[in-house]
């Protein structure tokens, strides 16, 4: 539990939320402002920021939830679609600092965008590419 956590206030039962899903590891419950029917969050119970800081194992216990509820979310709204994301640090639109999963179903014409693209200069992706394989532990 972290002070002024809104969803470590949520798994301890201390601000209401509509709760789909619940095990000893991990918390699930729609979005409070849902990009469409059925937009779920899914958290760690223990408090972490976001995927920097969180340990593989426990990131494994949020994607089980993530991939066990999906389909049944998809079912019940009847969605065409899902897309499953997780912003990462102000920069990244991240408001709640406390890992969580976004579970967002589609449907045909729901009026979302996708992040538009950009091109990389020549030799640029290599050159990238090459820099991340290095960082990677
Ligand atoms: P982000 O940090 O940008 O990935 O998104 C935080 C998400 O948490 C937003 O989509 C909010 O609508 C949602 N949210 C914030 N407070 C609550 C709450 N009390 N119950 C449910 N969802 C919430
Ligand atoms: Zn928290």
């Amino acid at each position: 539990m972290e002070n002024d956590c809104i969803f470590c206030k949520i798994i301890e039962k201390k601000i209401p939320s509509d709760m789909i899903y619940e095990d000893k590891d991990t918390l699930a419950f729609l979005d409070i402002n849902p990009v469409n029917q059925g937009h779920t969050l899914v958290i760690p119970k223990k408090h972490y920021k976001n995927i920097l800081d969180i340990p593989s194992k426990e990131f494994l216990k949020v994607m089980e939830t993530v991939r066990k509820i999906t389909p049944a979310i998809k079912e019940a709204v009847n969605a065409g679609g899902i897309n499953i994301g997780i912003s990462n640090e102000k920069i990244a639109a991240q408001a709640v600092f406390h890992l969580h999963i976004h579970i967002m179903p589609r449907f045909e014409n729901d009026g979302l965008k996708m992040f538009p693209s950009k091109k990389y200069k020549e030799g640029e992706a290599k050159q990238i590419a090459n820099k991340i394989r290095f960082k990677i532990i």
